[in-house]
Parts: C-alpha cells; structure tokens; sequence
C-alpha cells in the first residue's frame, strides 16, 4: 500500500523539496468577529489556529524575510510556497488581499500560494481573483472541514452545514488544472468513534479533492476546548491508537490525494493534550516505523494532470 506524501507530490511539481513559509494577511473571521459568532470555532486559538505565522504587522515581502528566515537552517530549499494560514484568508476587502497575495508572488522564490479560509468566506469576487491567481501560479486552497457530522460541526461550532462546504469544493476544484483543494479533518472528536472518523475520510475520497491534512484533536491553552476539557477531562487516543487509525484512513484514502499532515501540530508550549503529540521527532519515527512494519509506504507515482 502506498501513499502520496507532500514532500513527493511537491518534487513531481518542482524536481525538488519545496517549505511553506506560514504568513498573516491580517484577516479575521466570521465566526469571530460576530458575523456567525465570536468565540470561533471551540478548538481555535487567539492567533486563528496558525501559531508559527510570522508578525501581521509587517507587509507581506517582511514577513517571507522573517519566515525564510526561521527555516533556513532546517529546511534546505531555494523555493517556497506563500501560505496564508491565520484565521479566514479570503475574508476581508478582496482587492486588499489579492495586493497581498500577488505581494508574495513578487518573491521569486515563491512558486505557489495555499490560501486557508472557510467554505462560506469565498465570495464571486474572491472566486474570480482565486481564477486569475491560478493562471500565474500553482494556487491551494484550503478548507476547514474537520468532520462530515453535523452534531459534531454544531459542538465544535464551525458555524456552516455540510451541502457549503461540497459546493466550495465543487467550485473550487472545477477553475482551473493548478487551483487545487486541500481539506483538513480532525480526528478524534468527542462523540466520535472509529466508524464515524473513518466516514468523514470516505466521503472526502469521494469528493474532487487534491489533498487532506489530518490532525487528531489538541487541547490548546485559552481555547473554549481547554476550558471544557479542564473542567471535565474526556479521553483522547493514545499516540499507538492513534497511529493505528492513521494506517486505516490511509489505505483507505483515495490514491492520488495528497497527504499533507497526519497529526495536530500545535505548539509544543501551548499543549494540553495529548501530549504525546508535542514530541514530534518521537511520533514521527513511530509513524514511520509502525507504516514500514504494516507495508503502508510512502512514495506513490504522481501524474499531474495538466500541470
Ligand atoms: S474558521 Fe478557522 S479562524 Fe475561524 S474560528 Fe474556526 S478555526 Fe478559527
């Protein structure tokens, strides 16, 4: 069984390793700022769930320096992907951020943009811009979908219905061979079991995706999730359990979808639980060797469509 990781979908791409440089285009977000709600979703943290962004304030072209610049020594690439990871990055005035998106374009280093937003935060305008982008670059977009179960959506608040989020992904992936749709899911949810997780994985392998990341659920500190989870601690996988569901979703997950991430990775500073998450070196390696051990291997041929 073979899967398709980032690192080989982006050498298939590029012919090389390519590092996301996480940036802020000082949006907010409709379950925030009052337009759905204000407390968010009940997982997000103050900073709009993108804890390694660099500084808002600064103007895009600043805020790559400062990005290359907390990778150099670790990621080994001369090229990057401008990825606008706080909060709802399609929300706001339209011309503004396009400015800011064709700002990270200017950077010739950069050879593509993953824009995070919500399903019902992309407006025509947005939609026409996000088709204008992929003519000059490879353009992601990703989605917060977390889980297919209305119940579960209601508890964590994500504040839209299933039926938004399929026509976005219809929309989106219909525009253009280089304007992919990224999903993310988030497993372990309280009230889901291994049947549930495993149908939010089914339905997402039916739809026209490009890639999924998968994180299980973290209990960061200041969230509404924290609060609840102090108040009365709810068990969460331990990491073999975990890893073992990992390798279900896998070798059922639809072939050619690109797997971007497997578990949370929220600050290490910042985690409640589980905790076993912050030590990434160790899960990464249990990972690798429980999937070497189970013939769940990386490195399936990609064939880009068009691109
Ligand atoms: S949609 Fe994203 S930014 Fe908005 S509250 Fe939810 S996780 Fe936070």
């Amino acid at each position: 069984m073979r899967y398709l990781s980032a690192n080989d979908y982006y050498r298939s791409l590029f012919g090389q390793k390519v590092y996301r440089l996480a940036l802020d285009a000082g949006c907010t977000c409709p379950n925030r700022d009052g337009t759905l709600g204000y407390g968010g979703c009940i997982f997000c943290s103050g900073s709009g769930s993108g804890e390694f962004a660099a500084d808002r304030a600064l103007p895009i072209a600043q805020q790559l320096i400062q990005a290359k610049e907390k990778v150099r020594n670790k990621c080994g690439s001369d090229k990057y992907i401008a990825y606008f990871q706080n909060f709802t990055n399609t929300y706001g005035d339209e011309e503004d951020l396009r400015r800011k998106y064709e700002e990270a374009l200017e950077d010739p280093q950069v050879v593509g943009l993953s824009i995070a937003t919500r399903p019902d935060s992309i407006s025509e305008k947005m939609y026409g811009i996000l088709e204008e982008l992929s003519k000059k670059t490879f353009v992601w977009v990703e989605l917060g979908l977390q889980t297919i179960h209305e119940e579960s959506a209601r508890w964590m608040r994500r504040g839209y219905e299933l039926p938004v989020f399929d026509e976005a992904v219809r929309r989106l992936s219909s525009i253009s061979e280089r304007l992919n749709v990224i999903v993310h899911v988030i497993m372990d949810l309280p009230g889901e079991d291994e049947k549930m997780m495993l149908q939010t994985i089914d339905y997402c392998s039916h739809l026209p995706i490009h890639g999924i990341k998968i994180a299980n659920l973290n209990v960061i500190m200041g969230t509404d999730l924290a609060a609840a989870y102090e108040a009365e601690p709810f068990p969460l996988l331990e990491m073999d359990a975990y890893i073992t569901l990992l390798e279900k979703i896998i070798r059922r997950l639809r072939a050619d979808i690109v797997v971007y991430r497997m578990t949370g990775d929220g600050a290490k500073r910042t985690l409640i639980a589980p905790l076993w998450v912050g030590n990434k070196r160790l899960v990464r390696n249990c990972i690798e060797s429980s999937f070497r051990e189970h013939d769940v291997l990386q490195g399936s041929d990609y064939s880009p469509k068009n691109q």
